[in-house]
């Protein structure tokens, strides 16, 4: 049952977080899967993937939304590298792509040890230039949001891109589906959602024994992973794209919205949206408005929070 844009104050801190007189602004709709947002202060303009119509969408105020690319070989989620360049994860390429201003591409990851990836879902990008990816099968599982093919590495890894040697280590390998992630402000932690429970646009299927949760590792010398443990359990729906605030609040989507949870894994409240949300990025030209991929639409929230990787 979709709930009506709002919100839900569970600790009362999350009331200093968010306008609640002000509920979500649906700001632009009419896609089938939106998802990746990313947020371009220089021009005041979110990109997003509406990966199913294999399209990038560009949006502003004022302006409303129009195509930024296509075909898009189903790009999914995208982040700014330290230089402000867009990094994208493309179902339809198998690969993750540095894309330039003159519109060349640069191949970041399109295999490991020779054996292509699925279908990259979701990035980071560290502090030194490191690139973490997620690797689940979506984008080959049907043709809906990418090409059906077998995959070639049998299971689903996280990575990690050396920036020194440009090679991709496996950081994570015992995931059902990883896919978004996202590092507290000291990038001494990872999170990462597992999204298993859900098989993909093909297949409707909600399987609640697989995981639908996000779970937090160590991070060690700023390039493995270590004490992996369960953060939350996210109930409706699974979690997808997540951030994390300046204050190591999480943010992640859900069947119902968006959650909050403090660093302790308290649920502190809820942007409830009518919509499945996919993933979230704050931008806006101070840093501080919520930027919501759900299903068909893009939201809008005011919120008194920052990025823990600033304007990225
Ligand atoms: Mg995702």
């Amino acid at each position: 049952m979709a709930p009506q844009a709002g919100y839900q104050i569970v600790e009362q801190e999350f009331s200093d977080f968010v306008d609640t007189a002000t509920p979500p602004e649906q700001l632009c709709s009419g896609f089938v899967w939106a998802e990746g947002p990313v947020y371009f202060a220089e021009t005041d303009t979110l990109l997003f993937s509406d990966i199913p119509n294999n399209r990038m969408m560009a949006w502003r105020r004022g302006k409303g939304a129009s195509e930024f690319l296509n075909p898009a070989e189903f790009t999914n989620g995208h982040f700014r590298d330290r230089d402000g360049h867009l990094v994208s994860c493309e179902h339809g390429g198998r690969r993750v792509i540095r894309r330039y201003e003159d519109g060349s591409v640069e191949v970041i990851a399109d295999n490991y040890q020779g054996k292509r990836l699925n279908s990259p879902n979701d990035l980071v990008v560290t502090s030194d230039g490191a690139i973490w990816f997620t690797d689940p099968p979506y984008g080959i599982a049907s043709s809906v949001e990418g090409y059906k093919a077998k995959s070639e590495l049998g299971t689903n890894y996280v990575f990690r891109v050396d920036p020194a040697t440009g090679e991709p280590a496996i950081v994570a390998d015992d995931f059902d589906k990883p896919n978004g992630l996202a590092f507290s402000p000291d990038e001494k932690t990872l999170y990462i959602a597992d999204s298993g429970a859900i098989l993909g646009a093909h297949d409707p299927t909600f399987n609640a024994a697989a995981p639908h949760h996000i779970r937090a590792f160590d991070v060690v010398d700023g390039k493995t992973l270590a004490n992996g443990r369960l953060f939350v359990d996210i109930e409706p729906g699974v979690p997808d794209g997540l951030r994390v605030d300046s204050e190591g609040f999480v943010w992640t989507s859900a069947g119902d919205g968006v959650h909050c949870y403090a660093p302790d894994g308290t649920l502190c409240g809820k942007i409830l949206l009518p919509e499945v949300a996919a993933n979230l990025t704050f931008g806006g030209l101070d840093g501080s408005y919520l930027f919501i991929a759900a299903t068909t639409s893009i939201y809008g929230v005011a919120t008194t929070r920052r990025d823990a990787a600033g304007r990225r």
